[in-house]
């Protein structure tokens, strides 16, 4: 059993920190949100995770986390110290790195005793040597300490599944004290170990996720070619993933890449080629591609309505994707604010993410148009002229054809996650359009162009 401390209780810091108590580890959880930390120490999770909220519990009542503001106390006495604080996008596409000096300067001036600082944030190539720089000039007391990289792959919607399952842990490291204590900390959870250096393990974690957010762009490129040569895009990406060498996951076409990692993780490893006098032109495509994925629905919308002011429009799906209630990068963003602009009266329906989204978008009107939320996805949908679909919840997939068809006033279905077969939208007299896919054409309606 190791002592450590985690700041920033967000999705990588509050799951890191449950599962190593899960571990079977001493843990502090730390936070500079006096409400978070309240909220968490009643045993209620600040964010939507399945399973993470019972193994809060569990772990607090077994005395081996807690939750705390005092930043001191928990630093002081730990044996490690993961960081875990936001990186985010900056208006020049960098990343932000003020949260984790903050926090590495916190660490300097309390830490009493040898301590490892764990950099799991996402950060970029050469970050962890100037934190251990900084932590150096800083130090109030004279301790060892080092940084080591644990870059974090966890998917929100499964975060608690990916961190006690992980396909692999990343340690980046300069010292073998500080590979051991680190290999010691994950011993507990049997995953595989990849050891390397420590830019190697910062770059491992760009390097993956712009390759999946290269993978997203890539189909959704296709898609969009598909519908222009009258392929389909599903029966193309199933015919791919045959292939070991592609793999059949992350092949579906959609909207976009959302969330708090693609869009920033992109940008930051575009940002640090040119920074470096490189030109790093697949991922700036994959960028380019998502931006205008994201009102593709929009402008087919567009194109096809002569107008969409004073329509109801019934929005399906807020958060970037099922099983998280964060908003960051969502599709809804750019989308519903388009809508409003247009003077659509929307009617929005999400099952996690509308309190979220209302503080955003309050209900009332807005710009040309005007905001509600829906408790159901029956209520959006009744009497709507238009329906969105942006998210792909499972619920939503289990709401049949013929449904469109019975509760709309037009039975005008925009897909952005392709959950529908085409034929199936036909025959329930839907007028169905999706993503790199014919769309289904109701009888009497002209395919616009
Ligand atoms: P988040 O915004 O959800 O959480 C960050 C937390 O840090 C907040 O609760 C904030 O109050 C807290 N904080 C800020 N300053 C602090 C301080 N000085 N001391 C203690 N707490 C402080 O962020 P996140 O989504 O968990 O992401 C964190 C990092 O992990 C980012 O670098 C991100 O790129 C990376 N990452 C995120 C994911 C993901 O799916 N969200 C996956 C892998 C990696």
């Amino acid at each position: 059993m190791l002592r450590l401390a985690v700041a920033g209780t967000g999705y990588v810091g509050l799951v890191a920190g449950v599962c190593f108590a899960e571990m079977g580890h001493q843990v502090t959880c730390v936070d500079i949100d006096e409400n978070k930390v309240a909220l968490m120490k009643s045993g209620v999770s600040p964010i939507y995770e399945v399973d993470l909220e019972q193994l809060m519990r569990k772990n607090y009542e077994a005395g081996r986390i807690d939750y705390t503001t005092d930043y001191v106390a928990a630093y002081k006495e730990a044996d490690a110290i993961f960081i875990g604080v936001g990186t985010p996008e900056q208006p020049d596409g960098s990343a932000n790195l003020s949260y984790i000096a903050t926090v590495a300067r916190q660490i300097a001036e309390t830490i009493e005793k040898d301590c490892l600082v764990v950099v799991k944030s996402t950060v970029p190539v050469g970050t962890n040597d100037k934190v251990e720089q900084f932590i150096h000039d800083f130090l109030a007391h004279d301790v060892r300490v080092e940084v080591a990289s644990n870059p974090e792959f966890l998917a929100q919607g499964s975060a608690v599944h990916d961190t006690l399952h992980a396909e692999r842990i990343i340690i980046g490291t300069e010292s073998e004290w500080a590979q051991e204590l680190l290999t010691r900390i994950y011993e507990p959870f049997g995953l595989p170990i990849v050891s390397v250096n420590r830019r190697s393990a910062e770059m491992i974690k760009y390097a993956a996720n712009d390759f999946l957010a290269l993978k997203i762009s890539y189909m959704n490129d296709i898609a969009n070619l598909c519908e222009l040569v009258g392929a389909d895009i599903q029966d193309v990406a199933k015919g791919m993933g045959f292939d070991p060498r592609i793999g059949s996951k992350f092949l579906n076409a959609g909207i976009g890449f959302g969330g708090s990692c693609f869009p920033k993780d992109t940008k930051a490893l575009d940002y640090l080629a040119r920074q470096n006098g490189y030109e790093l032109r697949t991922v700036k495509s994959a960028i380019d591609v998502n931006k205008d994925q994201k009102t593709m629905l929009y402008k087919k919308a567009s194109k096809r309505l002569i107008t969409l002011n004073g329509l109801k429009v019934a929005v399906l799906g807020l958060t970037f994707k099922p099983g998280t209630d964060d908003l960051r990068e969502a599709a809804s963003l750019e989308n519903v604010p388009l809508l409003l602009e247009q003077g659509a009266d929307i009617f929005a329906y999400d099952p996690v993410g509308a309190a979220s989204f209302a503080r955003l978008y309050p209900e009332g009107p807005c710009a040309r148009g005007h905001m509600s939320y829906a408790s159901s996805i029956e209520e959006a949908l009744d009497g709507a002229n238009v329906c969105f679909i942006l998210t792909e919840w499972g619920e939503f997939r289990a709401v049949a054809p013929e449904t469109y068809r019975k509760l709309m006033r037009t039975p005008l279905v925009y897909d952005g996650r392709n959950l529908y077969a085409v034929d199936d939208m036909k025959d329930a007299g839907v007028e169905y359009h999706s993503i790199g896919r014919k769309p289904a054409i109701r009888e009497g309606v002209k395919e616009s162009r």
